[in-house]
């Protein structure tokens, strides 16, 4: 009954599935389930990196300030287990979750515009979905079946979908599919959206996201990419019920018409989103086009008053007023990449723009910096963070950065790789141990102030080992991480397998480099400052991760009050 109308044609031609389909004559809207949680996906089309994360976190954000429970969930279509083995180059940033997941940077947009934790279950990639089908497969629970991708492995993407909404008791839960529409390895993605529409009817719906380019030469905006997308989306037996259309320029009630007269979608449910010089503004912009009141409207929700959203505009009035900028130079490798430090650039937008200032942020490619240059290239900036990373390259770099950075006083920020330079410099120009290095660079190193935790020596696969995750941090009182965080108990997240080698802190502390957080549990040092300098403090941990547009990071914003102070 379910299926009628609806054909699809197996053939496959070599590995890969192709469907023919025939929409539903029957309205799905029919067959309404009792599940109570709704599910919302959003999918895109035309070309990818027209911000689906930013589009779903703002409803996301839009409909928590209706008092909604929601969560977000993010499926990629790559065969990774997880993005933590992946090179920066190929997927921007790796994110890390509360409980130790490496996740898609979207996790981090997730987090820092609705303020709650994200867990490994917000993101799925196709090599854990087809991870639990092969080990499904090996304990026999298929039963002598011949395991496929329809219905084994949808049928997990399905459960999967569905995994945090039954747990939790969300009242939404909005899923972003990665990818764009016709790509061959999200089609088992979107074709379990379709059964899940099919199956869940009114609480079920979705909303793809397109460009309209405008084409110079010929002054026009081009609604054709959407209208194409849109009939791929269809023939997969998808029909969206909300278009959201990536522009660079105002889009007229005309040409959304016509692009609501060509893909079956309301006219008010056709949405622009317009460059913004800020992502924090998408979603006020999608407040005004009534993004979250049409989403409330077809899922047969009550809409109730708009919400006024004042915290939010307030973060966003200290963008307009700001007059003066602090500028911060980032020492890292990935210098041209702007997605490979993403969660630091929020970090600091956010903490710069509460002490109303603006962010003139320099990217300085540690490869490139030496004795010769670093003081016409660092002498410019307000205050310097020394980026986390992986290995040799652009290593020396950062020393030469921190030995200027300490010599001058200027104020600097080492995180996770960071830290371990500012401890390894301090070894080589203070403590006089010239060949001081981390066992990560230099194996045979005399003096390996950088050493492998003990936890990490008998570790040989590479995904997923490290240490992950949000551990506890004891703060030395008085000392200013202390002060910053106005408490001596913190979480933070991490993500390293290298530690500062404890037999040497008693030397770090005669010679002023002191250890001020520890692990309550392992004594781990997970803090160092140099108390004599303005604000020099490295961080074993990565407190950019914990930092959103309301609940800015107590450190990010120390250090940006103390580069301001400093400046004046
Ligand atoms: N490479 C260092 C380690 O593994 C630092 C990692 C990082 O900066 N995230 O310990």
């Amino acid at each position: 009954m379910k299926t009628k109308g609806l054909i699809i044609n197996r053939s496959f031609h070599g590995l890969i599935p192709t469907f023919f389909i025939i929409l539903p004559v029957e309205n799905p809207y029919k067959f309404h389930s009792k599940v109570n949680t709704k599910y919302i996906f959003v999918t895109g089309g035309v070309v990818s990196s027209l911000g689906k994360g930013i589009i779903s976190a703002s409803l996301a954000k839009l409909l928590q300030s209706r008092g909604y429970k929601i969560t977000i969930q993010k499926f990629d279509p790559y065969i990774n287990i997880d993005p933590g083995t992946l090179n920066p180059y190929e997927h921007g940033e790796c994110y890390v979750t509360v409980d130790g997941h490496e996740a898609d940077l979207d996790l981090g947009h997730y987090e820092r515009f609705t303020n709650i934790q994200t867990t490994r279950a917000n993101n799925i990639t196709t090599g854990r979905i087809y991870q639990n089908v092969i080990e499904k497969e090996r304990r026999g629970d298929y039963l002598g079946k011949t395991v496929q991708i329809i219905p084994h492995i949808t049928d997990e993407i399905k459960r999967n979908v569905k995994l945090l909404g039954t747990k939790n008791n969300f009242d939404f839960v909005i899923t972003e599919i990665g990818g764009t529409v016709g790509d061959i390895e999200s089609l088992p993605f979107i074709e379990s959206v379709r059964q899940l529409r099919w199956e869940m009817g009114r609480d079920c719906l979705c909303i793809h996201l397109t460009y309209v380019p405008f084409i110079a030469a010929a002054k026009e905006l081009k609604t054709k990419p959407t209208q194409h997308s849109v009939k791929q989306l269809q023939e997969a037996g998808i029909q969206p019920d909300i278009l959201v259309l990536r522009t660079e320029h105002d889009l007229n009630v005309d040409l959304r018409r016509k692009v609501a007269l060509f893909c079956n979608v309301d006219p008010e449910a056709v949405i622009q989103s317009i460059d913004v010089p800020t992502i924090y503004e998408v979603p006020l912009k999608m407040q005004e086009q009534k993004l979250d009141e049409i989403v409330l409207r077809k899922m047969g929700m009550e809409v109730g008053p708009t919400p006024e959203m004042k915290p939010w505009r307030e973060f966003l009035s200290h963008i307009q007023t700001a007059k003066e900028s602090v500028r911060i130079g980032l020492v890292g490798k990935y210098v041209e990449l702007q997605d490979a430090y993403k969660s630091i650039n929020e970090a600091l937008f956010q903490a710069v723009t509460y002490n109303n200032r603006k962010l003139d942020l320099q990217y300085i490619h540690s490869e490139k910096l030496n004795e010769s240059n670093v003081e016409e290239k660092l002498s410019p900036m307000d205050g310097l963070i020394i980026a986390p990373g992986f290995g040799q390259r652009g290593i020396e770099g950062k020393f030469v950065a921190l030995k200027y950075a300490r010599e001058h006083d200027v104020p600097t920020f080492g995180i996770c790789l960071g830290m371990q330079c500012m401890v390894i410099e301090f070894a080589r120009n203070v403590l006089g141990h010239k060949e001081a290095n981390s066992t990560e660079m230099n194996i045979n190193t005399p003096y390996n102030v950088i050493d492998l935790m003990e936890s990490q020596k008998f570790v040989s696969n590479m995904g997923g080992t490290m240490r992950l995750g949000e551990y506890d941090c004891t703060l030395q009182e008085g000392s200013k991480v202390a002060e910053a965080y106005g408490k001596l108990h913190i979480k933070e997240r991490h993500r390293h397998r290298f530690e500062f080698n404890g037999d040497y802190r008693e030397e770090y502390e005669a010679a002023g480099m002191k250890c001020v957080g520890e692990n309550p549990d392992t004594h781990l040092v997970e803090v160092v400052e140099v108390p004599s300098l303005t604000w020099y403090i490295g961080v074993q941990y990565h407190p950019e991760y914990n930092s959103t547009v309301l609940r800015p990071n107590p450190l990010f914003m120390s250090f940006i009050r103390a580069v301001i102070a400093h400046k004046k």
